[in-house]
């Protein structure tokens, strides 16, 4: 068999999904198969290059062994609870157990509608997929935890949208799919027993080591709420805006998921905001600590009955963890900051010296990604990047006087500072570039950006113009939800 799979969700979590293929589709073509990814996984790319594989790869097969369902969530959007959403244009194929024995789902976006879908048409267009599937790479080539894209197949579909698009369908991987939504669904059909059999299969397949825990629903609370404090410290860290943080996108594994209207800041300003549809700034930069650790009290929510039988205490106990989110995060985050500035002792004071950084930079007009990047010159004795801003060269001031006290070689400074300060990150307009270049079915321009993204530390001759923030004059960049 081309594929192994193990499918537990299928075998463990019946009444959790609801059994369902993808749709047939006119005329499959395999647009970019990730064949680093597949080596890793233990599948044979050339297999996955056949008709029959990429068929399977867009649903419109099902390869041996694999047991194709729709997942069942609800999840807040934007604030407001919709009791059942689930995978409107995705399926779950199966689960792969990779050769070093992690478990991965192999998912499809835009593989048709399921019984979940609510009027919408169930699949995904060229472009989206595309921004899915470099965004996800060059988050993963960050080191940042994400789902990751194994391949992008066009359907040779037309689907309709503002104007008609070229249909595709984007496989990928992800430690899981159980998301806060997910326990929620149950807990709105006030369906316990479920929640208990969905609690006790994510601690077994993602935190195996709190089974043993005398209080383990709420030590699962506490180990999701670990997980995505670091993950959304290392969002902070380098600029990316999630965009819809809604609690059917965020899950207990603490991978990034669903990457619709994300987008890396240029400029930094914690309001800063690219989704057409997010008019309050609810999920800016700035929020999304805040909206993170909101997401996890309405996870805690669905566990209460399970964390104590006296409401009470499990109110106490739920709520303590909720609140040391913020702490966690923080500690995340400044652990994550001193990387960045090359800083090799934690002192009290770092903290200070962080969030005056953040209170300078934002006067100005200083590119976040290039700003931290060009910080390890002056280790270099190339002088500062900060001196014609009088209050960045305060920071810089004391910031040379404490990384200094310090006895760390500037050189050995220098390149750890390059190794966590990308050079490249997915820019707006390249971005933007290689989506249009591929609609017109030239993909170079994307095959050279996801080359360029799969190493955003090593500085490259000839990638000079990747470093750039979007030309003057290109005005305010925005994204879009569901296309
Ligand atoms: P997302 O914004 O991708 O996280 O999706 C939110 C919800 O809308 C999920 O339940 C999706 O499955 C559903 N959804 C988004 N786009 C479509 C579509 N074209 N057809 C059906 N359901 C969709
Ligand atoms: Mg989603």
């Amino acid at each position: 068999m081309p594929m192994h799979f193990d499918n537990t969700y299928a075998h463990q979590l019946e009444g959790f999904y609801a059994p369902w293929q993808g749709d047939d589709v006119p005329e499959p073509r395999l647009l970019k198969l990730n064949t680093d990814l597949a080596d890793e996984l233990g599948l044979d790319s050339e297999w996955l290059s056949s008709e029959r594989g990429v068929r399977a790869l867009c649903g419109a097969e099902n390869p041996d062994g694999g047991f194709p369902l729709a997942m069942a969530y609800a999840g807040h959007q934007f604030g407001n609870f919709s009791p059942q959403l689930g995978d409107g244009r995705a399926i779950l194929v199966g689960e792969i157990l990779s050769p070093n024995g992690k478990r991965h789902d192999l998912h499809l976006k835009g593989s048709g509608a399921t019984p979940f879908s609510r009027g919408g048409d169930g699949k995904a267009g060229v472009g989206p997929v595309l921004r899915e599937y470099l965004i996800g790479e060059a988050m993963h080539a960050l080191g940042v935890p994400t789902t990751r894209a194994l391949a992008a197949v066009s359907t040779g579909e037309q689907i309709a949208r503002e104007t008609p698009q070229p249909g595709a369908v984007l496989a990928r991987v992800a430690a899981s799919h159980i998301r806060v939504g997910t326990f929620q669904f149950f807990a709105a059909r006030g369906e316990q027993d479920r929640i208990r059999t969905l609690a006790d299969y994510t601690i077994a397949r993602h935190f195996p080591d709190v089974q043993e825990s005398a209080s383990p629903y709420l030590e699962l609370l506490k180990s999701v709420s670990n997980a995505q404090a670091r993950l959304v410290s290392q969002w902070m860290l380098i600029g990316f805006v999630h965009g819809v943080m809604n609690t059917d996108n965020t899950t207990a594994s603490g991978e990034t998921i669903d990457y619709g209207p994300c987008a890396f800041m240029e400029r930094y300003d914690p309001r800063t905001v690219f989704s057409s549809i997010d008019l309050q700034g609810r999920y800016a930069f700035g929020n999304q600590p805040a909206i993170a650790q909101w997401n996890l009290a309405r996870f805690a929510e669905t566990l209460l009955p399970l964390i104590d039988a006296s409401e009470q205490r499990a109110i106490e106990e739920a709520s303590a963890v909720i609140t040391d989110f913020n702490s966690l995060y923080e500690t995340h985050w400044l652990a994550g900051m001193r990387r960045k500035l090359g800083l090799h002792t934690a002192r009290e004071e770092d903290l200070q010296l962080c969030n005056e950084l953040f209170e300078a930079l934002s006067g100005t007009e200083r590119d976040f990604t290039r700003f931290f990047r060009g910080l390890s010159d002056c280790w270099r004795g190339h002088g500062s990047t900060c001196e014609d801003n009088s209050a960045l060269a305060n920071w810089h001031q004391q910031y040379v006087l404490r990384a200094g006290a310090e006895e760390v070689p500037d050189d050995e400074r220098a390149k750890g500072m390059d190794r966590v300060n990308p050079l490249y990150i997915p820019r707006n307009h390249k971005v933007e570039e290689a989506l249009s270049s591929a609609l017109e079915d030239d993909l170079a321009p994307f095959e050279k950006l996801l080359k360029v993204l799969s190493t955003p530390f090593d500085e490259r001759p000839g990638c000079e113009s990747y470093t750039q923030p979007a030309p003057p004059g290109s005005g305010r960049y925005r994204t879009f939800c569901g296309t």
